[in-house]
């Protein structure tokens, strides 16, 4: 007898198939931009600038990529990302009717536009408009994002979702942007930072949230999207769009070895700093990782 699992399983593979197939009759694989004709998605807001560039040639079709296939586990990530969403949003109308779901965003770009869904945005009689981005996290990020157990310093939203939520919340004018997350995994009460340590009723075990007002996101959505027009000249100069990651490295660093996800920082032809993202990871997350190391 051995403790290693029985591979291949019979009985969780049997749902992971099942429900895999009907997600992928149900067509959630290509979704649509929000906006017609749109040439940004705001969910790729933040990320390095050539994978937007690639982002943005794919789904207009300009150009070809041989793409990763969706694995069933990583569709099944997204499932229980949308159940949450789904669940928060049904408690959030039943609490507050006129909240308003999955709105539609954009902004004009140059001669395009851009496109998004906020998860929600609420007129509130004491605190104005108030715009929610939701994400949902495993237990390991939500640990970090609070400061939980072992990581001392709460980390906060990514720059990510921070931008994705400012883009969002621009185009509703919204007075608050709010950033909202919820675990997939409840933390144990005694991981809890700070007063909160040893509190079973917390609702920091599994949800925290973050607000800024709309002096402190503005300046992330104009960014972006100054970001976004630029990247569209270099689409149109047939050019290639810098390895640059705002804000996880300085400005007019690249990443140069996409193995190690390593950045340098030159000037005057010297490396005069160097770092690498998420201990190595960053780039192996990216879809459009061949097509960045064939094109240098
Ligand atoms: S592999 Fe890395 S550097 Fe290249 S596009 Fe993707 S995230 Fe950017």
């Amino acid at each position: 007898m051995s403790d290693d699992p029985r591979m291949p399983g019979l009985f969780g593979p049997l749902l992971l198939d099942f429900w895999n197939q009907k997600y992928i009759e149900s067509g959630r694989d290509n979704r649509e931009m929000s906006v017609p004709d749109a040439v940004f998605r705001h969910s790729w807001a933040g990320s390095c600038a050539r994978r937007i560039q690639y982002e943005m040639q794919n789904y207009s079709g300009e150009r070809e990529f041989d793409l990763p296939v969706r694995a069933p586990a990583d569709r099944w990530r997204l499932e229980m990302g949308t159940l949450v969403h789904d669940y928060w949003q049904a408690a959030l109308t039943a609490c507050l009717p006129e909240a308003t779901i999955e709105h539609v965003t954009s902004h004009p770009i140059d001669d395009a536009h851009t496109a998004g869904h906020g998860d929600a945005l609420i007129n509130h009689p004491q605190l104005g408009r108030v715009a929610v981005e939701l994400k949902t996290r495993n237990g390991f990020g939500y640990k970090q994002d609070i400061g939980a157990n072992k990581y001392e310093d709460a980390e906060g939203p990514s720059v990510a979702a921070k931008r994705q939520g400012a883009l969002n919340a621009l185009a509703e004018d919204a007075d608050w942007l709010v950033i909202l997350h919820i675990s997939l995994e409840a933390v144990g009460p005694n991981q809890l930072p700070g007063q909160h340590k040893g509190d079973n009723y917390s609702p920091l075990r599994m949800t925290a949230e973050w607000w800024y007002s709309k002096e402190e996101y503005t300046p992330w959505a104009t960014h972006e999207l100054q970001r976004v027009s630029f990247i569209k000249k270099i689409i149109d100069n047939k050019e290639l769009a810098p390895r640059h990651v705002p804000e996880l490295m300085p400005s007019g660093a690249r990443i140069v070895d996409v193995n190690k996800s390593q950045w340098y920082l030159e000037e005057n032809n010297e490396v005069v700093s160097i770092g690498q993202l998420w201990n190595g990871r960053f780039c192996s997350y990216c879809p459009y990782v061949n097509a960045c190391m064939e094109d240098g």
